[in-house]
This record gives C-alpha cells, sequence and structure tokens, in this order.
C-alpha cells in the first residue's frame, strides 16, 4: 500500500467503503455504508481536515489496512497453511491408511505367516514323524542288519568249523593263516605250525567202528585244545589230522606243546567198553621263515610229518 493519498472519487470511495466492510465483516446496511463512505471520504478528502489530521488519519487507515491485509494474508497463509497440513494431515491419514492397509495387509500377512507357520509346524510334525519313522526303520533295518551280521557271523563260523571236533575246518584255515603269517612277520615274531596225524587210525576204525573212531577225533580234539594256550588255534586238516597254529611260538615252544600233547593223551586214553584204546600221533613241525607264505610253512610241515611217519610214527619231526 502506498503512503500518498488516492485520488477523489466516488465510485472509487463506494468500491473502498464496501470492501472495508466486507473485510470486517460488516453487514452492508445503509448506515454502515454510510459511516464508512463518509470515514473513507474524510480520509480521501484533504481540504476537508488539516494536512497533519488528515495525514495521520490516513496514516492510521493505512495501518489499520496494512494490519488487516496482513491479518488476510496471514489468514490465506494459515488457510494455505492450513490447507496445506490438512493436505499434510490427508495425506499423513493416507499415509495412516495406507499404513493400516499394510497393518491389515500385515494381519493378512501375519494371519498367512500364521498359516504358513502351521503349515510349516504341520509339515515339520509329519517330518518329524517321518524322521521318527524314518529313524524306526533305519534302527529296524540296523537291526536287521545287526541279526544279518550275527547270522553271517553264525554260518561262517559255522562253514569255518568242524561239526565233530568243533575245530576251525580247512576253510577257515587259509583267512586265518594268512592273517597270523602277516602278523608274524609284520611284528618280526615267531610262529610255528604243528601238523600231527593219528597213526593207524584205520585200524582204530576198523576195530570200534566208526563211530568210536568219530568219538576218539572228538577225545583227541579237546586234549589238543587243553594243551593250548588263548592265542593258539586248532585245525582238522583233514580226516584225522590237525593242525596247531602256534604264535609267538619257535620250533623248541612247538617240540614242547607236541610232547606236552602225547604226554596228556598217554595219561588221559580214551577208554571203550571198559578197555583203553591207545591213540598215537606222527608230528611234523615248522618254524616259519622270513619271506614264507602260510601254505609252503604247512607244507614244509607236512613234510616233516612225512618223515616222522615214515622213521617210525609216534614221532615228532621238525623241517629244516
Ligand atoms: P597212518 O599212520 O599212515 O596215518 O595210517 P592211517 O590209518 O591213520 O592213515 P590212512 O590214511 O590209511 O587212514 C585214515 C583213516 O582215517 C581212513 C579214514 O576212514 C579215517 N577217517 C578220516 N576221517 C574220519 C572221520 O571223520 N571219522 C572217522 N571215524 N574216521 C575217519
Ligand atoms: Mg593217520
Ligand atoms: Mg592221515
Amino acid at each position: 500500500m502506498t503512503s500518498n493519498p488516492p485520488p477523489v472519487n466516488p465510485v472509487e470511495i463506494a468500491r473502498i467503503a464496501l470492501k472495508r466492510l466486507a473485510e470486517r465483516g460488516l453487514p452492508p446496511t445503509p448506515e454502515n455504508y454510510a459511516q464508512f463512505y463518509n470515514a473513507i471520504v474524510t480520509i480521501k478528502s484533504p481540504g476537508t481536515k488539516t494536512n497533519d489530521e488528515l495525514q495521520h488519519a490516513w496514516q492510521v487507515l493505512c495501518k489499520l489496512d496494512d494490519v488487516l491485509a496482513e491479518a488476510r494474508d496471514t489468514t490465506a497463509q494459515l488457510l494455505e497453511s492450513l490447507s496445506e497440513s490438512g493436505e499434510n494431515m490427508a495425506a499423513s491419514l493416507g499415509q495412516l491408511h495406507h499404513a493400516r492397509r499394510e497393518a491389515l495387509l500385515d494381519e493378512q500377512s501375519h494371519g498367512t505367516m500364521t498359516a504358513l507357520l502351521e503349515d510349516i509346524i504341520s509339515s515339520t510334525h509329519t517330518l518329524h514323524a517321518s524322521v521318527s519313522s524314518s529313524h524306526d526303520d533305519i534302527v529296524s533295518i540296523r537291526d536287521s542288519v545287526k541279526h544279518i551280521e550275527e547270522d553271517l557271523a553264525y554260518n561262517r563260523k559255522m562253514l569255518e568249523q568242524d561239526p565233530l571236533t568243533g575245530t576251525l575246518n580247512r576253510q577257515g584255515l587259509d583267512h586265518l593263516l594268512a592273517r597270523e603269517v602277516k602278523r608274524a612277520q609284520r611284528g618280526e615274531s615267531k610262529f610255528t605250525v604243528v601238523l600231527f596225524d593219528l597213526d593207524d587210525f584205520k585200524q582204530i576204525n576198523d576195530r570200534f567202528g566208526h563211530l568210536v573212531g568219530d568219538q576218539v577225533l572228538v577225545h583227541i580234539a579237546n586234549l589238543a585244545r587243553a594243551v593250548l594256550r588263548e592265542s593258539d588255534f586248532l585245525v582238522r586238516y583233514g580226516g584225522e589230522e590237525f593242525l596247531l597254529l602256534l604264535p609267538e611260538t619257535d620250533l623248541n615252544g612247538a617240540s614242547y606243546v607236541a610232547d606236552r600233547l602225547r604226554l596228556v593223551a598217554a595219561k588221559t586214553p580214551f577208554i571203550h567198553h571198559n578197555r583203553r584204546i591207545e591213540i598215537s600221533f606222527s608230528s611234523g613241525i615248522a618254524e616259519l621263515h622270513a619271506d614264507e607264505n602260510g601254505r609252503a610253512l604247512v607244507l614244509r610241515a607236512d613234510e616233516a610229518l612225512y618223515r616222522a611217519k615214515h622213521t617210525g610214527r609216534g614221532r615228532v619231526e621238525l623241517a629244516e
């Protein structure tokens, strides 16, 4: 607003009067209109007042006008601000709604998640049941495998065992001999075998019958077991032929075992119908060579046995 007085113009004065009435919220009644019109005319008519009075009144009105304009602007700004705030609030509200929608979605998601979790829990239960069932199956399979292993071990033992005497048979010998030979060579320890064969056994069968012959074989096997150590092995090598595997034993030790068996057999005769049946046997003993395999070792023991047989029987012969 300019500080210079506007030109006096009735139309202009009327326009300003109406504007001021509106600005002040006053109804444009004839009284109000006349009052404002006269005031403006007075202000805008320099000739009616002294210059100082007019100037002062003008300045007051201008200030008032400015204040009102300022207030209007402020209100406008306020409105604008309010509007803006409203828009912001609306926006915020919208965001809130959106957020709420999101929250609702989250609730839905939560519901979905809950359902999913329930599915997972259910699946986990199923899985657990499945795992438990699988575990049971595995336990069952493991038990079955254990039983199969036990059966196999039993069957293998049966296959490797002589049914008459309960000693190892030739089937079980190969694996055992290879193992013991390897062990002895690895540990650089002595390993000796004693192959003994009952003398004139055919005659025993012929005199007392095959069943008695069987009982004699069982008797000798039991005596052999009695003189052997825990770590020794007794093998029924043939019909009336037995092989002793003696780990950690040299020729002297093996000879001692063979002699002891002979002594024990002499002291513990086989009695049939209150009659003592004399049993003698011939032995061939061979100690393992450093570069020898089990077959060669037993072959040398067999050669020594052959010599014992052909040099009188009832003897022990050492392999070279
Ligand atoms: P040698 O002193 O030369 O060894 O004479 P031997 O009679 O013992 O040998 P030979 O090979 O002539 O006869 C072995 C006998 O052993 C013949 C066979 O019937 C018998 N025999 C082999 N196995 C068994 C068995 O399991 N039970 C019985 N009762 N006899 C068997
Ligand atoms: Mg014989
Ligand atoms: Mg024989």
